[in-house]
């Protein structure tokens, strides 16, 4: 299967919220209790029952007060730091062959400071009730049946597009070029929902740090077991023997 993207074109957004909706509608996640925040935005962050959401950046230029909205939600990373925090309990992060990176039931077995530690962009949230761990699903339940995410299916401006990744990219790269002065590709070529942003990053509340990737955990625990420390021992006797001056291609003779 070719790898699939959503690309978020900014400028097309209205701040309708269509897509919140639609998310909550096709995943049955129930409403939650708000309050006035003196903002339209709303809910104030996102959490195990909203996947997705609006943020409305209130920013003053010339004078003017302006609404610079951007859809929030998880960037679908090509090497997820996510799952690479969770190998631990194989099955609880995995990657869909769309290119989607879905959580399961297994991420209850996982702990959630761990996982929502290690997302540059801050996205997982746990659900206190059952323990398990959410976010977007690239709605993989739609997609796999020939069907668009909700969420780009009920945008009515054409902000939310859905597509082989190629052709999202070529989209988004022609729009930034259209849109010219400070618009451009966030968070990057190498995830798989990617925003074309018109005004420089900070101006919508994203962090520079962001566009880094945490490393890869290190196993111990695999290190440790009994197979992992026959293997340290062999390579610290090899080392040895190179230390007497034996290479392996002497050894080999
Ligand atoms: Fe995982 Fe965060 Fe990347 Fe989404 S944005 S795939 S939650 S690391």
């Amino acid at each position: 299967m070719v790898e699939m993207a959503i690309f978020i074109d900014v400028s097309k957004c209205t701040g309708c919220r269509s897509c919140q909706v639609a998310c909550k509608n096709w995943n049955q996640l129930k409403a939650e209790q708000t309050t006035n925040r003196g903002t339209h935005e709303n809910p104030p962050d996102l959490s195990a029952t909203t996947w997705n959401r609006v943020r409305f950046n209130e920013v003053v230029k010339d004078g003017k007060l302006d609404w610079l909205f951007l859809n929030e939600r998880c960037r679908h990373c090509e090497e997820p730091p996510c799952m690479f925090a969770a190998e631990d309990v194989p099955g609880a992060i995995i990657k869909d062959k769309s290119g989607a990176v879905i959580f399961t039931e297994k991420t209850k077995q996982l702990n959630y400071e761990d996982v929502r530690g290690s997302c540059p962009f801050d996205i997982p949230r746990l659900d206190e009730e059952t323990g398990q761990i959410y976010k977007c699903t690239m709605c993989v339940d739609r997609t796999a049946n020939g069907l668009k995410p909700a969420c780009v299916t009920a945008c009515p401006t054409g902000t939310l597009n859905y597509g082989p990744k190629v052709e999202m990219l070529k989209l988004a790269k022609k729009r930034v070029e259209e849109l010219g002065g400070d618009a451009a590709l966030y968070p990057g070529e190498e995830y798989n929902t990617f925003w074309v942003l018109p005004e420089p990053e900070q101006d919508y509340g994203l962090e520079a740090k962001a566009t880094v990737a945490k490393p890869r955990k290190f196993a111990w625990d695999k290190l440790l077991s009994p197979w992992g420390t026959l293997g340290l021992a062999a390579a610290f006797i090899g080392s040895l023997s190179k230390e007497d001056g034996v290479t392996d291609q002497e050894q080999a003779k």
